[in-house]
């Protein structure tokens, strides 16, 4: 499943390409056309992500997307209309179109391939959403609702507690509000299941998925079984900060790369992480054999020998 980083990816690149621009959206598998009715011919005022959750705003409507497991965004059309060609589940690779023009001067797009549920338009190209676990028009009171299920988000925190100079510039404000890592403590103090399953819980922190949990708990050395209201303070602040560095690196770079090449083993400098999917192999920091177990339907990688 995509985590947090491909979704503010996924904003940013909307935001770029689609926000203040007259769009067309259709729903060439028909699943959305209503709501792809209320979107179309409309200009995007806004993109967001909040945690695995894609927010578009046209004023009083919110286009909501949740990729789910097998979500993808694909963007095809020409030279002005760059970014990643595909956004979520992986998907093959497609050649860059032969762009031809309407009357208009709009890219003309391809013809559907497989279920598009969302197809976006611009005059200088398009983007089809598959697969999504969620697409719907939402009103702003129903668009309230749903981010006040969500946790706070690392990548949407306003003063990084971890930079002084962050915290600085916000000293001024009146009223700065709980910040992210006060909400994620007090959700974690509330809560007695394994502090493994509470950073997959989206409304205890949003936008961490199955890698960034597994390697964010090893870099702490965190037993993953701890109970999440036994874990210090001072282990809370640094898994959250952790959590935001990470997800900062996969914004930045694409991908989950969460073992730096200068870490990696010799044998392996491709190696992209700690202990997500690395079970049987020896740990690279401790050596004791990697483990892996489910907990609540999802594979839980860890080391027995130094987390804990
Ligand atoms: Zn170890």
């Amino acid at each position: 499943m995509p985590e947090g980083h491909t979704l503010h990816r996924l904003a940013a690149q909307i935001e770029d390409l689609f926000v203040g621009r007259r769009w067309r959206v259709s729903s060439p598998q028909g699943r959305f056309a209503a709501g792809a009715g209320r979107l179309d011919d409309r200009v995007p005022q806004r993109a967001e992500a909040w945690g695995k959750q894609l927010f578009v705003h046209l004023g009083p409507d919110i286009w909501q997307v949740h990729l789910g497991l097998y979500g993808a965004v694909s963007f095809r059309g020409d030279e002005h209309f760059a970014g990643a060609p595909t956004l979520g589940a992986p998907r093959a690779r497609l050649e860059p179109p032969t762009v031809r023009r309407d009357e208009d001067g709009w890219v003309v797009p391809e013809p559907p391939r497989g279920a598009v549920r969302a197809r976006l338009r611009t005059e200088h190209g398009w983007a089809d959403l598959r697969g999504p676990a969620t697409c719907a028009v939402l009103s702003v009171p129903e668009y309230e609702r749903v981010v006040a299920r969500l946790g706070p988000d690392p990548l949407r925190e306003r003063a990084d507690v971890a930079h002084p100079d962050a915290a600085q510039a916000h000293a001024a404000d009146p009223d700065p509000g709980p910040s992210g890592l006060e909400t994620f403590a007090r959700r974690l103090a509330r809560r007695r299941i394994p502090i493994a399953q509470a950073l997959m819980d989206q409304s205890i922190v949003a936008g961490v998925g199955n890698i960034y949990r597994a390697e964010s708990l090893f870099l702490e050395r965190l037993d993953p079984s701890l109970p999440a209201a036994e874990l210090s303070a001072e282990s809370v602040a640094a898994l959250w900060r952790r959590l935001g560095a990470q997800l900062r690196d996969g914004v930045a770079e694409g991908v989950i790369r969460t073992l730096r090449p200068e870490d990696a083993s010799r044998h392996d400098p491709a190696r992209r992480h700690w202990v997500y999917q690395h079970q049987g192999s020896p740990c690279l920091r401790c050596g004791t054999v990697l483990a892996v177990r489910e907990l609540q339907g999802r594979s839980l990688y860890w080391c027995p020998g130094c987390q804990g």
